[in-house]
């Protein structure tokens, strides 16, 4: 007899499995959270949110910023490394900046959820009309939000890494001293977002309270880190950042929807966030469509009351798309434009102010047009 059960088990405890468990714990069902490491724990992530996350979350800034890092942006500095800047502000809050650690770590707690945390899921199998995970926890229900490399994807037949085009990225976050802050040009109110010449993915730098927050990413991962380090040296030209960064550069990897293409349902099963695949494919950006997805998954679950067929799950399926688009097998980044003209349209448009506005920003980053999903 297994030792544990759950209504459901929700396998990765980051934005994606917080969200969902908060909205079905709400709903009265019994979660457990289970994830591989302990909490708080570190992220590789830029820790950039978008105002709809917080609708979408319904989290009381005031309340968060107590003791955490929420760093209010109003602006966005961008262009093509190298070349031309153009300065975009905001009125309002554009956006925010959030340590992964205590964000993530803030979001599992507040779900209310059971927690198995520094325990990673190894085996799930069929066991009658339910799952055994481990061996020992039965659940007629197994949500996958463990990321990239979930293995409840694995368990639904997708073969992680093959056939997929992933985008590799790289990040530091360190605190900065007193008399770096005063020597480097930073300003928290502005995140600075400079695409790499060939526009296969951009650099950022960011800072957030007393840390400073510096990366890539790109769609191809051929010399990530000698992009990185060319990067570094431009800012460090600049004065942006400090001379000597402490430590070394974190590296993970990502899907972006709609060129992903893995399996989101089957009996008894369901996966959503970066398991899915299902980060924006411009900015990269993942915490919405992983809060998004745990949002979409939870109102599915508990329409299906108890009948987790994969025809009652299925439903997720057409929310996901009628959200975030059909899915397309085409690259991200192709285009039957040559190289070398597509690198000098795009230095003339990412200096043009109205482009940065309404193209760069408003459209690729913010999805200003794309209204909050919010828990019914
Ligand atoms: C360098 C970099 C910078 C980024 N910057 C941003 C940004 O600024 N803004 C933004 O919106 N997006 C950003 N992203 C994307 C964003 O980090 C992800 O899209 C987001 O974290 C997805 O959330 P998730 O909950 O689906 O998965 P994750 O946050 O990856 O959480 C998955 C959880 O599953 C757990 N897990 C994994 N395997 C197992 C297992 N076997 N058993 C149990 N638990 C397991 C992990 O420990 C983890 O806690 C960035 C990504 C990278 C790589």
């Amino acid at each position: 007899m297994p030792a544990r059960s759950c209504d459901v088990l929700i396998v990765g405890g980051g934005p994606a499995g917080a969200t969902c468990a908060w909205r079905l714990v709400r709903a009265g069902l019994d979660v457990l959270v289970m994830d591989k490491h302990d909490f708080p724990r570190d992220k590789v992530c830029a820790g950039w949110i978008t105002p709809a996350v917080i609708e979408s979350l319904e989290l009381d800034c005031a309340e968060y910023a107590q003791g955490r890092v929420m760093q209010p942006i109003h602006g966005f500095r961008t262009g093509i490394v190298g070349e031309a800047q153009v300065e975009t502000r905001y009125p309002e809050t554009a956006s925010f900046g959030i340590r992964r650690r205590e964000f993530d770590h803030y979001l599992l707690q507040r779900s209310r959820a059971r927690l198995s945390l520094g325990e990673p899921m190894k085996t799930m199998a069929r066991d009658g009309g339910a799952w055994l995970v481990n061996g020992e926890i039965r659940t007629p229900l197994v949500v996958g939000a463990g990321g990239h490399f979930c293995p409840v994807s694995r368990v639904l037949g997708t073969r992680l890494g093959h056939g997929e085009t992933v985008v590799s990225a790289q990040e530091i976050e360190f605190p900065l001293s007193a008399r770096e802050r005063s020597e480097c040009r930073l300003d928290g109110a502005f995140v600075q977002f400079y695409f790499c010449p060939d526009l296969k993915g951009y650099g950022w730098c960011f800072l957030k309270g007393d840390y400073l927050n510096i990366g890539l990413g790109r769609e191809d991962n051929h010399r990530l880190s000698g992009h990185v380090e060319q990067f570094c040296q431009w800012l460090q030209q600049r004065g942006s950042i400090p001379r000597n960064l402490p430590g070394k550069f974190n590296g993970h990897a990502y899907l972006l929807y709609p060129a992903s293409h893995r399996k989101l349902t089957d009996d008894g099963a369901l996966v959503i966030g970066d398991a899915a695949g299902l980060a924006y494919p411009q900015s990269g950006e993942g915490i919405r469509p992983a809060v998004e997805s745990g949002l979409m998954a939870a109102e599915v679950i508990l329409e299906a009351a108890g009948d987790y067929r994969q025809c009652r799950l299925e439903p997720y399926i057409s929310r996901v798309t009628g959200r975030f688009g059909k899915r397309n097998p085409r690259q991200p980044g192709a285009s039957w434009l040559p190289q070398k003209f597509r690198q000098k349209l795009a230095t003339r448009l990412m200096a043009n102010g109205w482009f940065a506005r309404h193209v760069v920003i408003d459209r690729w980053f913010l999805h200003t047009g794309q209204r909050a999903l919010l828990a019914r």
